[in-house]
């Protein structure tokens, strides 16, 4: 059976104000609590039109507040909750046992309080892994991860990002990960934990966010909403005969300036300055046509239904 799920990394826009080089300081209470009270309620209603149920990985130390009740009517819609670590630190691969530990911990425990169950899967910030995390991963009794994006772009473009930043001497708050991960497997395989983008015998499931099987395109939120509509199409057809494919999507994908977001921040963070309604209506196409070609579920139940066998 063809398999396609939708995840949303639900990321404040602090992180955003930290990977500019901005400073958290840049943005007052309300816009920092902007990917719950006002981005996962349109989410919600987007995807209730396909009658969908994604999952939304969270950040734990966001589960406080009205961002919370939010939360509890996702779970009550059927969708799952996953972590995203507690407090988003983009540098968690390079981190020690310990601190990665107290990471998982605290946001299994801030998810369980919102949705009655331990989480199955878990995003790393800046979508880098290491043999720490992953381990931790496996003792801690996670079905999956979800933390690889192959894609060869988005590698070329945040390393040359982050140079521009490095020869400018502003400091980002993000990291580059190993050329390894460009090799990873494009489709679900159980990884090897002391080398994460390698197959392996580690008991759970690698879920790699989608690219195209040629040019390793990545198929994802952002190109959906605001690259130009052939190169939806042409990418949508680089993944569409895959019997897996997941698509990752981000809050800022249905905010826009219009949501009283600081100017600075729009500024370099392009997509928001994309109109919402725009941004809608194109996911909404997309979701479409995931529901035409493949059964739409969970990465926890994808996760659920691989067998041994196809490892
Ligand atoms: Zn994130």
């Amino acid at each position: 059976m063809k398999r396609a799920c939708v995840s949303v990394d639900l990321d404040g826009l602090q992180h955003y104000a930290r990977i500019h080089g901005l400073g958290e300081a840049a943005l007052d209470a309300r816009t920092r609590g902007l990917h719950l009270t006002l981005a996962l309620p349109r989410l919600l209603a987007l995807f209730a039109v396909q009658g969908l149920k994604a999952t939304f990985f969270v950040v734990g130390e966001d589960v406080r507040g009205e961002g919370a009740e939010v939360l509890h009517r996702a779970v009550q819609a059927g969708h799952e909750l996953a972590s995203h670590s507690h407090t988003h630190p983009y540098a968690l691969a390079r981190a020690s046992a310990s601190f990665v530990e107290e990471e998982l911990a605290r946001a299994e425990e801030a998810l369980k309080a919102v949705s009655g169950v331990h989480p199955e899967g878990f995003r790393a910030p800046g979508y880098t892994l290491s043999s720490t995390l992953l381990g931790a991963l496996v003792r801690r009794g996670y079905r999956y991860d979800a933390s690889v994006f192959p894609a060869v772009p988005y590698y070329l473009a945040k390393a040359a990002v982050l140079g521009g930043m490095g020869l400018l001497g502003r400091s980002s708050a993000s990291s580059l990960d190993s050329p390894a991960v460009l090799l990873a497997p494009r489709q679900p395989y159980a990884p090897d934990v002391h080398q994460p983008y390698r197959r392996g015998t580690a008991p759970l499931w690698e879920l790699p966010m989608a690219v195209t099987r040629r040019l390793r395109v990545p198929f994802f939120g952002t190109l959906v909403t605001s690259a130009p509509a052939w190169a939806v199409r042409g990418a949508y057809r680089g993944v569409v005969r895959d019997d897996f494919l997941s698509l990752e999507l981000h809050a800022v994908d249905v905010l826009d300036a219009a949501d009283g977001i600081t100017k600075a921040l729009v500024r370099r963070q392009r997509d928001l300055g994309v109109a919402r309604a725009l941004k809608e209506r194109r996911l909404a196409e997309v979701l479409s046509w995931l529901a035409r070609d493949f059964t739409l579920c969970t990465l926890g139940e994808a996760a659920r239904g691989l067998t041994p066998a196809s490892r």
